[in-house]
């Protein structure tokens, strides 16, 4: 196991000599440490990759090589398969099987991204504006050094996400894991040295937000910020964007609303809303968090799933039983936990769960809540835990004015037979995703991102790759 952080092709322990303490959600119990990186280390690996980009050691080597060497990586990944779902399980809670998908889905969206390294074209254009025997053309150009500060809950992915365009675009990155979850990322690190990536384009320094995070989102010498995690920490890293307009995108929180129509699919339509909202134990920024029923079917979409929450096996994601683990610490085991007591003080029904496991780790029972006033803070802020909200429509129209009825716009659900009317539905809401009689299916030809609050710029796709490049255009007389 990778344990110190990755500096300009070295493993250092850090000026500081401190470590962070790693846990088993599971159990609760440290089972390895880390080294603490700070704003030192930042500099350091700022300075490396600054290096690593202006003498062109990865951006210009031929782009086909750079895709060859992102397709090893991903190759590796999932050579390495068993050893980093491991890793994954036992840092974040997820169930083995949950763990081992993250891997495979890290490597297809390096292969993706491998696939759009010899794809990054500008365009040729006539002057027709006066000057004669004139032309032009753009050039699409890396952006430059990149920072990267990834979440806890999907930290393998979330790092193939950033790194996977950064690098086909010929940047040089600077990687901060989250700092309860830091050990597929240096693992990443690892691997992508292996893979002949040269030193100092990928550094990887653990830390803690506030120092570690805050300085890498100052940075001067820094172009580009690409951040996953919370709408608040978000809206910081604008202000510490602005002192060098380092070009950003946030991907961030989400209350996401699922639909259900009366002519829906209704036993299908009952698992998949149980599994957008409790898969990795809702700690999803794309979780299906308000269910939102048709007046004629809500009394069983409500039974259903709260039978599926009451029903679903939990335990160490270790455990091949489990299909959902605990939370990742227990800082969010007492978040979820406090937004629960809120519902509960507010006069919300509790159909299924609301309590804590009486067992070692952080664990959480899925809950489900009906009857539940609009103005409640688990009907409008993001929980980031196994709470689903469940309320009732008549017409379309109230059902598309809840779901538009937050500030966040990230994803949704509809469900519906028919075959236009979730399509038309789909073109109301307000949000950069809308699952159509399914949930949670991902790709990365498909761009994730966010509406309103939800974000800013896209991740994955074409946007993925125009996210790390800058346009220069270039004047000739001829
Ligand atoms: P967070 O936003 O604080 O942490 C995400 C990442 O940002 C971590 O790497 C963290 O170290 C870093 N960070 C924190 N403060 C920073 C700062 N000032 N400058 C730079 N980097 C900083 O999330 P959290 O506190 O771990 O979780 C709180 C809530 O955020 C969750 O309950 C959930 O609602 C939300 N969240 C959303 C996502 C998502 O994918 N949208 C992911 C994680 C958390």
């Amino acid at each position: 196991m990778n344990d110190r952080m990755l500096i300009d092709g070295q493993w250092t322990e850090g000026e500081s000599g401190r470590r962070i303490e790693v846990r088993n959600p599971a159990t609760g119990e440290v089972f390895a440490a880390v080294s603490e990186g700070d704003a030192g280390s930042i500099d350091q690996a700022v300075a490396a990759a600054r290096a690593s980009f202006e003498d062109g050691r990865w951006r210009d080597l031929p782009p086909a090589t750079r895709g060859k060497i992102l397709w090893r990586l991903a190759d590796l990944l999932e050579a390495n398969a068993d050893e980093i779902a491991r890793l994954e399980t036992s840092n974040v809670g997820m169930p083995l099987v949950m763990a081992h998908y993250q891997v495979s889905a890290a490597a297809e969206a390096l292969r993706y991204f491998a696939g759009w390294a010899t794809k990054i074209h500008g365009r040729s254009t006539e002057l027709n504006n006066g000057f004669q025997r004139h032309m032009g053309y753009t050039l699409r150009e890396p952006v430059g050094v990149v920072g990267a500060i990834v979440p806890w809950n999907a930290p393998l992915l979330m790092v193939a996400w950033k790194l996977g365009p950064a690098l086909a675009a010929g940047c040089s990155t600077v990687l901060k894991p989250a700092e309860n979850t830091p050990l597929t990322a240096l693992a990443f690190g690892r691997l992508a040295l292996e893979a002949g990536i040269p030193a100092g384009v990928v550094n990887v320094v653990p830390g803690y937000g506030a120092t570690a995070g805050a300085a890498l989102a100052a940075h001067m010498d820094v172009d580009k910020l690409s951040f996953t995690g919370s709408t608040n920490v978000g809206r910081e890293l604008l202000r510490a964007a602005t002192g060098n307009f380092k070009r950003l995108t946030l991907e961030l929180g989400g209350k996401s609303p699922f639909i259900i129509c009366e002519d829906a699919a209704l036993d299908e339509a009952i698992g998949a809303a149980q599994m957008a909202i409790l898969a990795n134990c809702g700690q999803n920024c794309s979780a299906g968090s308000r269910l939102i029923v048709h007046r004629s079917v809500y009394d069983r979409v409500l039974e259903g799933v709260a039978a599926g929450a009451r029903g679903i096996p939990q335990g160490d994601g270790l455990d091949p039983a489990s299909q959902i683990g605990p939370l990742v610490s227990q800082k969010q085991l007492e978040r979820v936990s406090a937004y629960i007591e809120s519902g509960k003080a507010g006069g919300a029904t509790v159909v299924a769960g609301g309590e804590r496991l009486d067992r070692p780790g952080y664990f959480v029972q899925p809950t489900v809540f009906a009857d539940v006033a609009g103005d409640l803070a688990i009907a409008r802020e993001e929980i980031f835990g196994p709470v689903l909200v469940v309320s009732r429509f008549d017409e379309v129209d109230e059902a598309v004015a809840m779901a538009n009825d937050t500030d966040y716009g990230l994803a949704s659900y509809v469900w519906s037979q028919d075959a236009k009317r979730p399509h038309q539905i789909a073109r109301r809401i307000r949000a950069g995703t809308v699952w159509v009689n399914t949930a949670l299916a991902i790709d990365p030809s498909l761009p994730v991102g966010g509406f309103k609050q939800s974000g800013w710029g896209r991740e994955n796709g074409p946007d993925g790759i125009e996210a790390y490049l800058e346009t220069k255009s270039v004047i000739a007389a001829i």
